[in-house]
């Protein structure tokens, strides 16, 4: 007879409750044929630790871990999206490829009777209390064989589509950027960045608004410039920054940096000085599109980002992340800070989306452009402006940037939301167990 293993019904040799399988019951991987709730398991790898805690990491007069450290730590565990509010730092990242991946660790007795001296056991009450990376005891042991019950710290997730969605997607960023930022360091680093330049700027303006802003007589030449050392530093300096800054430039509207958001202003003063230079049909048009950018940039550093940061800080203060406790130290934290603390902003996501805003920018830009031009023959409105169709395209490019940018930032905030309520679920099911 065959019998499907997901439809099998199980019992919980904790609380011995019986009921059909499912993603809250793990089974043992030891091999016995024992099966046992997620959460009770939870629950008994708790008691077990802190029984460790009460016996060797207590001096006399100060316990060196709290019983909410303890809880903070599992959760940091369990969570199974934990990557969403912390950088993931190099090598870490070097640890998860398959290749260089350490051997499975040694079975948790051994270690534990070696890290009763006093000194360890410090280190082990620091890396709890200070990053919360690992256990006293790791795995719980199965009462039968002895041997962990399983190999991998189980995980808890929301069933949420999206946010798992949006989980997968921020990895691949993380994983491609790394891996690629480590390949092209090991080339010409100037040279790539030139090129990002010229090919971000290419999708924004078309090529004879580019001309006058490079000073340029065509701007295929500066491809054969960027190829060589030499090339490059026959380009004019104002040239030379226009394309070097300008990846950096959009940097600076993306992150929160003070140095990008200062370097931010510098460039866009000397790509308007350079834009006077183009008036065709003398409407000045370039001038008063960045004229435009400028002041919706300004618009949302002083109007909008407070009010999105006042909305990421009653997310966190209404639902308290365990990463990120509140006490009287809050105060001090700076409230622009907000927004990375739910879902953290890192280099390589700043670097991946500013490096493809402006193709992203242009394709959205093109949508918009066609759907107006249908809306026109379909209502037969007769609207004709005074710029040429290029000019008009390179317009709607800029209302691409901004689409974009705005979708983006409603995204962070609904996935933040998200994942708050998810956080809350997790939090709130450990606090259960723990009871
Ligand atoms: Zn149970
Ligand atoms: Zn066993």
């Amino acid at each position: 007879m065959f019998k499907n293993p997901f439809s099998q019904n199980c019992t919980c040799w904790i609380c011995l409750e019986e009921s059909v399988f499912d993603s809250t019951w793990i089974r043992h991987e030891c091999g016995c044929n024992l099966q046992v709730h997620k959460l009770c398991y939870l629950h008994w790898l708790y008691s077990i630790n802190k029984s460790y805690i009460s016996k060797n990491l207590v001096t006399d007069n100060l316990n060196l871990v709290t019983e909410d450290d303890l809880k903070r730590t599992i959760c940091h565990l369990v969570d199974g999206h934990r990557n969403l509010h912390r950088e993931v730092s190099l090598s870490e990242f070097l640890n998860s490829l398959p290749f260089v991946r350490p051997k499975k660790k040694e079975p948790v007795i051994s270690s534990v009777n070696i890290m009763s001296i006093l000194g360890i056991n410090y280190s082990i009450a620091f890396r709890i209390v200070r990053s919360p990376t690992s256990l006293p005891v790791e795995f719980a042991e199965c009462p039968q064989c002895k041997s962990p019950v399983v190999n991998q710290q189980i995980t808890f997730r929301s069933q949420s589509f999206f946010l798992e969605l949006f989980y997968w997607t921020k990895s691949f960023i993380r994983n491609t950027t790394i891996t690629l930022t480590l390949v092209l360091s090991t080339l010409n680093v100037g040279k790539w960045w030139f090129k990002i330049g010229i090919w971000q700027l290419r999708y924004l303006f078309p090529e004879n608004v580019l001309r006058v802003i490079l000073d340029t007589s065509t701007t295929k030449a500066l491809n054969v410039y960027g190829e060589t050392m030499n090339g490059l530093v026959s380009i004019p300096q104002v040239t030379r920054f226009l394309i070097f800054g300008f990846p950096l430039c959009l940097m600076g509207i993306r992150s929160p940096n003070l140095t990008l958001n200062g370097f931010k202003w510098l460039y866009s003063l000397v790509l308007t000085v350079r834009a006077g230079n183009y008036n065709s049909n003398s409407t000045k048009l370039l001038s008063r599109t960045l004229s435009a950018c400028n002041i919706c940039m300004l618009l949302h550093s002083v109007v909008a980002t407070p009010f999105i940061s006042k909305y990421y800080e009653h997310l966190i203060k209404i639902k308290t992340p365990y990463f990120f406790p509140i006490d009287r130290s809050l105060n001090a934290f700076p409230s622009h800070r907000y927004g990375d603390v739910i879902i953290k902003t890192s280099w390589y996501d700043t670097l991946f989306e500013t490096i493809l805003w402006p193709a992203v920018g242009s394709m959205v830009g093109g949508k918009l452009f066609d759907f107006v031009t249908w809306i026109q023959k379909e209502f037969g409105l007769n609207w004709s402006p005074s710029c040429s169709p290029n000019d008009c395209r390179m317009i709607f490019n800029f209302v691409g940037c901004g689409v974009t940018a705005f979708a983006r930032q409603l995204l962070n905030m609904w996935v933040s939301y998200m994942r708050t309520k998810e956080l809350k679920q997790l939090q709130e099911s450990i606090e259960e167990t723990m009871k």
